[in-house]
């Protein structure tokens, strides 16, 4: 008989996830199991702030996918998906086209600029390796050009980060910590230099704990970090943005560097494909497959789960798109030994732990609220967990972060 093949497109946390859990519970005879990724390595999302900053090489928040797959079950295709054609269980990528007979989705988020005019052209946005090192680079280079020119232009030094949502503050905590090492390095006075941090709603980290919120924005002013909040940005230029202020009015903010972290959707791809989503998230059904597709399993960024609590969708993140990634494999198992009865997904939200820094967090795990140097050892062990689900002890000592203290 013919065996199955389950094709996996993207290598993600929810991918990679997939794909080594079936590689354990999947023999060779069951099925042929394929995983496609536009680049030949793994990168850890939720280190990218790290990387964009400059306090952590883009190297130590990638490693070869081939290292973590067990290659005599799972086939590694290195492709860009352009297009999945449902009806012909066909995908298209840029380098050929693959069929399928189960496939799971997992190709991770993209920035939403919900048509804000400028950014796609004139922002920076923390999306993956190349995005990260391009932003790293720009800010290096915007302080290596200020002492060159005749004429000091002081908006150079100015870096504008749009959304106050974890991204933009994890990377901001990331910035106030390199900002002094770049003035030492590149001969600028620090009190030249402005990081402001504009957000639209009238909080920080809308609906996280107000308490960890304010320690958060009093450890990062410390810093020197602006915020503006209730402050949405209209517009972006080559200059830097407008914002809106009061009813009719704008401001312009000059900044040599604008960072887009105010929100993210699911991939293009979806869309391009005929799923019916919101902004590239497919409203899943319980078992994760896609609404009125018997053999399409939908992982992380691109699948939408409503919290029933509170009637609002969970948000994507890289704890939930694992969780995902465990019960696609095991359904994924019963589909091709012919059970029908499907494992039903609930996240099981632990905590949500955001950095402020190497050493500097705050957070909410198990229950317990924490900040400083005990939320940022509870990060770190957070980042090693996930390497270890995925590629085990030696991934850890490879890659993990042990700076601890
Ligand atoms: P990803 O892990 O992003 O993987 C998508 C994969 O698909 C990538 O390998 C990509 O190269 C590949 N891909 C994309 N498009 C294509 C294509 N067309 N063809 C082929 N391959 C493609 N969540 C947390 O839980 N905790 C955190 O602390 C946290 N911190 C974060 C910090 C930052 C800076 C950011 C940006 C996000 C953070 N998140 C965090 C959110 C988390 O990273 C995402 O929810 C998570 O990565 C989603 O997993 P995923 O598998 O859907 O996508
Ligand atoms: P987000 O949607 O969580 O936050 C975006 C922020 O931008 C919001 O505060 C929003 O009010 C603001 N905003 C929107 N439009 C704006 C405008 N025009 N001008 C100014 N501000 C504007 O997005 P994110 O921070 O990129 O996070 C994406 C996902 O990744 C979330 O689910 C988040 O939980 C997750 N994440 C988690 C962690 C963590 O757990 N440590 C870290 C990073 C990201």
């Amino acid at each position: 008989m013919k065996k199955p093949k389950i094709v996996i497109l993207g290598a993600g946390y929810g991918g990679l996830m997939t794909a080594v859990k079936l590689q354990k519970q999947v023999g060779v005879n069951e099925a042929d199991i394929v995983l496609v990724n536009k680049n030949d390595y793994h990168y850890e999302t939720t280190w990218l702030h790290e990387a964009s900053a400059g306090t952590l090489h883009h190297d130590r928040v990638r490693y070869e996918i081939r290292d973590v797959i067990d290659r005599h079950k799972v086939e590694f295709i290195q492709g860009t998906v352009e297009e999945i054609k449902l009806e012909e269980k066909r995908v298209i990528l840029d380098n050929g086209d693959v069929m399928y007979d189960y496939l799971v989705v997992a190709l991770g988020a993209e920035p939403e600029t919900f048509g804000i005019k400028g950014l796609k052209e004139f922002a920076f946005s923390i999306v993956n390796v190349n995005s990260a090192r391009q932003l790293r680079e720009h800010i290096e280079y915007q302080f290596a050009t200020y002492n060159t020119e005749a004429e000091k232009r002081e908006e150079r030094l100015a870096i504008v980060v749009g959304g106050a949502g974890f991204t933009g503050i994890e990377f901001l905590g990331e910035l106030a910590n390199r900002v002094p090492e770049l003035c030492r390095e590149y001969d600028v006075d620090y009190h030249k230099v402005k990081v402001i941090c504009v957000e639209a709603a009238p909080m920080v980290l809308p609906g996280f704990d107000p308490e960890l919120v304010n320690y958060a924005v009093a450890q990062l002013e410390k810093k020197g970090i602006e915020f503006m909040i209730g402050t949405p940005i209209k517009e972006c230029t080559p200059e830097g943005i407008i914002v809106g202020k009061g009813e009719d009015e704008v401001e312009e903010i000059k900044a040599g560097t604008v960072v887009w972290a105010a929100g993210v959707r699911g991939s293009s791809v979806i869309e391009k494909s005929g799923f019916e989503a919101m902004r590239g998230r497919i409203k899943v059904e319980p078992d994760l497959r896609a609404p009125g597709q018997e053999d399409v399993f939908i992982v992380g960024d691109c699948a939408l789960i409503i919290n029933e609590e509170i009637n609002r969708p969970y948000p994507p993140t890289a704890q939930i798109a694992m969780q995902e990634g465990e019960v696609v494999a095991r359904n994924l198992a019963a589909l091709i030994r012919n059970k029908q009865d499907l494992e039903t997904f609930t996240p099981d939200i632990k905590g949500t732990v955001c950095s402020l820094g190497e050493d500097d967090a705050i957070g909410v795990a198990f229950g317990k609220k924490m900040v400083g140097g005990k939320a940022s050892f509870m990060k770190k062990m957070i980042d090693n967990r996930s390497l270890y689900m995925i590629g085990g002890a030696s991934l850890v000592l490879k890659k993990g972060k042990f700076n601890v203290l």
